[in-house]
């Protein structure tokens, strides 16, 4: 096993944002929220509906690069004239895991002024060297494993894909690989599925029945 990885579903992001919900829900009050660019953004949308928020903004971070290969330092990217200062504002993010993006965002955010900031994430892993103010589910650092949320999908399954399809494979071997390899569990249809459209986008590479990655990749 090179790691362990699993889809993550529709229902338990709302399970898990609802969980977030009640945690902050008397605790805090926020007037804004800002979603980390991408994996905070579905659920930071979803917080401002149960929250009742509509100033909901984004900043962009950087950290993970190919999935689960870590990209250098964090960076961040945020508009200079994020609208925030002296409001309450509470940061969403999918998950804590080194806790470099979220320290990044706290520290940048912090120069807009805001009058209180607090953070927020779905999961947290216990060995992040940041801990949100809240969080819906820990996990610990022996049970690691690299989510592939929703939204997702198709950038970590390729990236994946892309670290065992050396040599061309029928669909049924690379389910049975991605299983043995990520401890993934991925039904073949669904992988047939996925594999044909990312071959519409020139991603893989298809010939009698057997998948490939393109020359060069
Ligand atoms: P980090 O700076 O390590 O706390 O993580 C930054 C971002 O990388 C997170 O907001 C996620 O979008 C992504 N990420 C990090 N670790 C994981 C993981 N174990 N599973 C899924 N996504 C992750």
């Amino acid at each position: 096993m090179q790691f362990q990885a699993r889809l993550v579903t529709w229902n338990e992001i709302v399970d898990w944002c609802l969980k977030l919900r009640s945690h902050i829900v008397g605790s805090y009050h926020p007037d804004a929220i800002i979603g980390l660019s991408r994996g905070g953004l579905v659920p930071a949308r979803l917080l401002s509906d149960y929250l009742w928020i509509k100033d909901l903004f984004s900043v962009k971070t950087e950290h993970w690069g190919i999935t689960a290969s870590k990209d250098g330092e964090a960076k961040i990217t945020a508009d200079p004239s994020l609208p925030i200062r002296g409001k309450n504002v509470l940061i969403v993010d999918d998950i804590t895991d080194t806790g470099s993006s979220m320290k990044l965002a706290v520290d940048t955010i912090k120069k807009f002024q805001p009058a209180s900031l607090k953070t927020s994430t779905m999961l947290h892993i216990e060995h992040s060297t940041y801990v949100p103010d809240y969080f819906a589910t820990s996990v610990s650092a022996m049970e690691w494993t690299w989510f592939i949320f929703p939204w997702n999908i198709y950038e970590d399954v390729l990236n994946l894909t892309g670290k065992i399809l050396h040599a061309p494979m029928h669909v049924r071997d690379l389910s049975d690989a991605l299983k043995e390899n990520f401890g993934l569990d991925i039904n073949q249809r669904y992988l047939g599925e996925l594999l044909q459209n990312f071959a519409k986008s020139g991603k893989v590479v298809s010939s009698g029945g057997m998948w490939g990655m393109p020359q060069g990749k």
